[in-house]
């Protein structure tokens, strides 16, 4: 059995704030420096953002997905088709991706419009390309624990708990919300680490008698407010992966995560801010997938060559 974990006291509120820039500053430093090296053996990670129809919800973070792979050296191509595109055309467009030597990673940006089966779509993208981890074969190794290419969120909530420094072996953590590509991805890679996982979703009833035990909560439903400062324990690392848009009563719109920031901010030992908290720590990992896909991809190359040689 392991020992209790150390959780912060509440007065204890010095470095409360889990900012996620830190990390992903990290990361993007790591693969910056790889990339480099790639780069003078003549491989040049190429990213492919793909968006259908109105992508304005995307924009932002197509943006910024653009910016920092292109600091990094990592080439950024933006691909947008109209909303009357059909999944067969779609279909062939990723396919024509997989066989391009040239590309290393394909990301789909969502939401794709109703029409379109978005699952169906990840799931064409080749495995050795899927950097945003959503293929079934890239969820399904996250179960053997293969985690070469993880799905972004989940991978960079994870290692935003560890950066607390808390031990994660025996440690009793609820996750709030079970979609495929968030919640339960993050429920592997946690049981992975040794931790004791509970799920919760829409139809658990009582969520506080759960998120109250926990010395680890990741929310992630989409509802601002969600998780209050009365339904966590004192000193827990709450790990905030919602987005949302709220309108406050002075009329500004702001985005917010699924905690209620001021009381969950009092009870805490560590909290995510949104945004500043999974997000840039996402983006990172999207690009440290980018890298991983151009290695794997190289090593595919050598090998075919080596062995037609
Ligand atoms: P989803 O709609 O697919 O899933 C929502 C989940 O919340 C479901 O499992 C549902 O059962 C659960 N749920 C709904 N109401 C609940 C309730 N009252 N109590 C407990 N559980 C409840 O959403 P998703 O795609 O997993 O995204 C969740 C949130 O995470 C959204 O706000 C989304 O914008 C955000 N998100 C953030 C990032 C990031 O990089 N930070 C990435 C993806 C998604």
């Amino acid at each position: 059995m392991s020992a209790s974990p150390q959780l912060k006291t509440a007065s204890n509120d010095d470095h409360k704030l889990l900012r996620g820039r830190p990390l992903a500053e990290r990361i993007r430093a790591e693969v910056a420096t790889s990339v480099a090296t790639l780069a003078e053996q003549g491989w040049q990670p190429r990213l492919v953002s793909i968006c259908v129809g109105d992508a304005q919800a995307a924009v932002l973070y197509v943006r910024n997905q653009r910016r920092v792979a292109e600091k990094l050296g990592i080439a950024f191509e933006e691909r947008v088709y109209p909303d009357s595109v059909t999944q067969a055309e779609m279909l062939a467009v990723i396919h024509a991706l997989n066989a391009d030597p040239r590309v290393s990673g394909v990301i789909i940006q969502r939401p794709v419009p109703a029409h379109l089966s978005i699952k169906q779509l990840q799931s064409a993208v080749h495995p050795l390309k899927d950097v945003e981890g959503m293929n079934p074969a890239s969820i399904g190794n996250i179960v053997y624990n293969e985690l070469t290419l993880g799905p972004c969120t989940s991978v960079a909530s994870v290692e935003l708990l560890k950066a607390t420094g808390l031990d994660l072996k025996g440690l009793e953590v609820v996750v709030i919300g079970h979609s495929e590509i968030v919640g339960k991805p993050i429920a592997f890679l946690l049981m992975n680490e040794g931790a004791t996982v509970t799920v919760c979703h829409h139809m658990t009833r009582h969520l506080a008698m759960h998120s109250r035990k926990a010395d680890a909560v990741f929310v992630a439903v989409g509802k601002a407010g969600l998780v209050t400062g009365n339904m966590i324990k004192p000193g827990c690392a709450l790990i905030d992966i919602g987005i949302n848009q709220v309108t406050t009563p002075e009329g500004e719109t702001r985005v917010v995560g699924d905690a209620d920031f001021e009381s969950c901010y009092d009870v805490a030992g560590w909290i995510t801010p949104v945004p500043g908290g999974v997000g840039p720590v996402t983006v990172s990992i999207l690009m440290r997938n980018t890298l991983t896909a151009l290695q794997l991809q190289k090593r595919h190359y050598e090998s075919a060559f080596a062995s037609s040689a």
